[in-house]
């Protein structure tokens, strides 16, 4: 496991830290066991289908994107071998924790001190920026923002919501519409993505006129850091942690439930998730145990007026891979108990649209494995939600599918625009 301690020993090793190779190229002979990083990134193929990639998931490796018949994903030399010997084809393409120092920039130079992103990369925003960026917005903005919180995360730090509509002080009957980012800790891409949708519609309002209609027309609400203990942790000691979870202890030492397993909605049932602690799918001991599972779902359970829930449409950002994702996450079946085949159409046809706009790949959650106790399955299965999932930027790659430069913030970002446009003109 990484430390603040090893990134401080690193300063001391730089020098010789920059020569160490840390990739091997395809054909290069592969290290043995012996040789092999404790935590290896690998590139899986030879998964034939869901049902396969679904046995990746599952042996307990970290996934870190999936796409086009190729896993990246990060194991243990025995975790590695487990794969082999189930026949999937599994090239080790470099230390994980080798290429998270490189990714964070020279050692000798590391603030291992600062709360900020590495050098390079301080564009992205910290826990505390963001939450002054959404303050100045609401201020800037006060006939059209209104800023509340959902609650708190498991170490005390607020979970903002943004209300964005015309006469935001009352509740109208417009559709709402709700963004949700930053669940799993490292993808800070996606904080971004909620940052520049509500710039959009506040900065835009009044001058654009997009823009303008969805803001009288709509209730549009943002939370934009559902995990903001896990990002902060993420950036400690001056360098990428490669973090995932939340920062919830665990009754056996380990560290950090998956909040995008620890929903209520057919939680744990169907092998998308792990019962085991230290993983990085760990699903929790009961459904809904993280405070910030807690604070989405009560939200959401509160736009339930005169029986009927007002959120009609839903995105929740995630990287990477460039997919549209659409529920049921726990089942390979299409059309089941809570999804008709009109309704799954539907999801089907906007989904699609939404995708021809961004150019991304749509599916259903399961075609890519089989997840359950996510947001989207229960958005939809507990309150009808138009619910979808956008794995964002970039398609493939390893270390930097993650902790791509902030210069791609802006394209990546705004990239997604018109999908969002979509979804708002679908929510009526
Ligand atoms: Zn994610």
């Amino acid at each position: 496991m990484f430390t603040k301690r090893r990134a401080l020993g690193l300063a001391a090793a730089a020098a010789t830290a920059l020569m160490v190779v840390t990739a091997w190229s395809a054909g290069a002979q592969e290290p043995t066991a012996a040789q092999a990083p404790d935590r290896g990134l690998y590139r899986v193929t030879g998964a034939q289908d869901a049902q396969d990639r679904t046995a990746v998931a599952n042996s307990g490796v970290d996934v870190l994107g999936a796409r086009d018949g190729a896993m990246e994903v990060v194991a243990s030399p025995a975790q590695a071998d487990v794969l082999r010997k189930q026949g999937m084809t599994v090239e080790l393409t470099g230390d994980f924790a080798k290429l998270l120092d490189e990714r964070s920039g020279d050692p000798a130079t590391r603030d291992v001190s600062a709360a900020d992103f590495p050098a390079g990369d301080e564009g992205y925003h910290t826990h505390d920026e963001m939450l002054a960026e959404i303050s100045a917005a609401a201020t800037d903005h006060a006939a059209i923002v209104s800023k509340s919180s959902i609650g708190s995360s498991f170490e005390g730090r607020d979970l903002p919501l943004l209300k964005i509509s015309d006469n935001v002080g009352t509740d109208e009957a417009e559709p709402e519409v709700l963004f949700t980012c930053n669940m799993h800790a490292r993808e800070h891409l996606t904080l971004e993505m909620c940052l520049h949708t509500i710039q959009r519609f506040t900065d835009g309002y009044g001058t654009d006129p997009t823009v303008t209609g969805f803001v009288d027309s709509r209730e549009i609400y943002v939370i934009p850091q559902q995990n903001p203990d896990g990002a902060e942790f993420d950036i400690s000691g001056g360098e990428y942690q490669g973090w995932r979870k939340n920062r919830q202890p665990n009754s056996d030492g380990s560290v950090g439930t998956d909040i995008n397993r620890n929903f209520a909605y057919n939680w744990g049932c169907c092998g998308g998730s792990s019962g085991s602690p230290s993983s990085e799918t760990y699903r929790g001991p009961s459904a809904v145990s993280t405070p910030e599972v807690a604070a989405v779902q009560a939200f959401v359970d509160s736009r339930v007026v005169g029986g009927v829930q007002q959120i009609k449409a839903h995105i929740d950002f995630h990287t990477f891979s460039e997919l549209v994702l659409w529920p049921f996450g726990y089942t390979f079946d299409t059309v089941t108990d809570g999804m008709t085949q009109e309704e799954y159409q539907r999801f089907q046809d906007i989904g699609t649209q939404m995708a021809g706009s961004n150019g991304y790949t749509p599916m259903q959650s399961s075609g890519l494995y089989i997840t359950d106790g996510d947001i989207n399955d229960w958005m939809w299965g507990q309150h009808k939600v138009l619910s979808y999932c956008f794995e964002m930027y970039p398609s493939g790659g390893g270390i930097d599918g993650f902790y791509p430069p902030d210069e791609d913030i802006v394209p990546q970002t705004t990239r997604n625009d018109g999908a969002v446009d979509i979804l708002l003109t679908n929510a009526g």
